[in-house]
């Protein structure tokens, strides 16, 4: 294929693996007990916002992943947004996160009152690079006994968000350490990262807190949805406590001790849930034998390398990426027109947040490797439904 100009050989690779077009660049399956469970909740006429799909959901969830206590909530911004409050974050504070990452991580910070304090990647795992956080915090951040400040703007660092971009595993170990060193707590966003394991730890509950998102586009999906993640007891009764309007349990009297939220995630949505979660493992499968199709098909590329899990880690291969090489990266575009031209749904990644209008006077550090990777990163289709496991 050398002869022939990138995107042309991009497109044939999508041929090769995925057939003829149209391809979306995510779909869910249902392919489980779907129908039955969503049945049963219109049957018994519990639909809303408790019933025993929520619980079991739950219980599955905790269970799944390890963390001893999980929440549903009505989206994974939600769960961020009141992880992020349990968290000690509050208005005028400032939370460290990557500037690579859907805006989602990024607008939770804002509900709180805060300022997001935008963060480099590593090259290895598209996420918050754990050595240059460090270098950085040493030099613009004091930390005493009452926590981390930033010594240019004055305020208070309340914590650090990492993000397991297209479920590849932040380097955790390096990360929680910089964090306990200059008092941050931990809060991650592996809202892409179900069913993804740092050194044999789900993602997610390695943090004081962590949180999963079931929106559509995700590995599992209850249409709209997401969870909290912790091991604290008392976090979790808050966290419970917060996304169910901060009602005090009574038989019939409605005492609210607190602003709540109504984050609450409706059974019908959790029995989508249950059905889902029963089908991950299969779901994994499909997604890793994807990536080796990929990787076969593109090994006679030699400027176009598929992004594999990191070392030590396992990922779910939520999405699947390429990236250019630095010399052909103003391809990029050309490669996206072909490839959507032929039906092959690819995109770049997210716009980075220190470039989007509200977030543009936000702090940061130099987002050089962040700003490498959104000129040479390509995402390809990556639904279940595209190879077999
Ligand atoms: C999907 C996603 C979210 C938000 O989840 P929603 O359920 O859509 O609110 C947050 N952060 C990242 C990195 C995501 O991919």
């Amino acid at each position: 294929m050398s002869g022939r100009r990138l995107p042309a050989q991009i497109v044939s690779v999508l041929a090769q693996v995925l057939g003829p077009g149209p391809v979306a660049l995510h779909e869910p399956l249902f392919s489980g007990r779907e129908w039955d469970y969503l049945r049963e909740c219109l049957d018994s006429g519990w639909v809303s916002s408790v019933g025993r799909f929520v619980d079991r959901f739950e219980r599955d969830l905790a269970s799944y992943t390890g963390a001893r206590h999980a929440i549903a909530v009505v989206n994974g911004t939600a769960a961020l947004h009141a992880a992020l409050l349990l968290a000690g974050v509050r208005p005028g504070d400032e939370v460290l996160v990557p500037a690579l990452t859907f805006v989602g991580t990024v607008n939770a910070v804002s509900y709180c009152g805060a300022t997001p304090h935008f963060v480099d990647s590593a090259r290895e795992t598209l996420g918050i690079d754990p050595a240059a956080l460090a270098e950085y915090l040493h030099d613009i951040a004091e930390t005493t006994a009452d926590g981390c400040r930033n010594r240019q703007s004055g305020a208070r660092i309340a914590a650090v968000v990492p993000v397991h971009v297209f479920g590849h595993p932040v380097a955790l170990g390096a990360l929680l350490e910089a964090a306990e060193r200059h008092k941050l707590p931990v809060v991650e966003d592996a809202s892409e990262a179900i069913g993804s394991y740092y050194e044999g730890r789900h993602a997610g509950t390695l943090g004081l807190l962590g949180m999963l998102s079931f929106n559509g586009n995700k590995t599992i999906t209850t249409g709209g949805g997401g969870a909290i993640l912790t091991d604290d007891p008392e976090l979790a009764r808050r966290a419970k406590h917060i996304t169910t309007t901060a009602k005090e349990p009574h038989r019939w009297a409605y005492l609210h001790d607190e602003i709540g939220f109504n984050y609450r995630l409706p059974n019908i949505n959790a029995a989508l849930g249950c059905a889902q979660l029963e089908q991950l493992d299969g779901f994994l499968a499909r997604k890793r034998r994807l990536a080796e199709r990929y990787g076969e098909a593109l090994a006679g590329i030699d400027s176009v390398t598929l992004v594999r899990e990191p070392a030590g880690c396992r990922s779910n291969y939520w999405l699947q990426a390429i990236m250019l090489d630095r010399a052909l990266a103003e391809e990029r575009d050309a490669v996206l027109d072909a490839t959507n031209e032929q039906g092959y749904m690819t995109r770049p990644v997210w716009r980075l947040m220190h470039r989007l209008p509200m977030y543009s006077g936000c702090p940061r550090m130099p987002l050089a490797v962040a700003e490498d990777i959104e000129r040479r990163l390509i995402n390809l289709p990556s639904g279940m439904s595209l190879s077999s496991g």
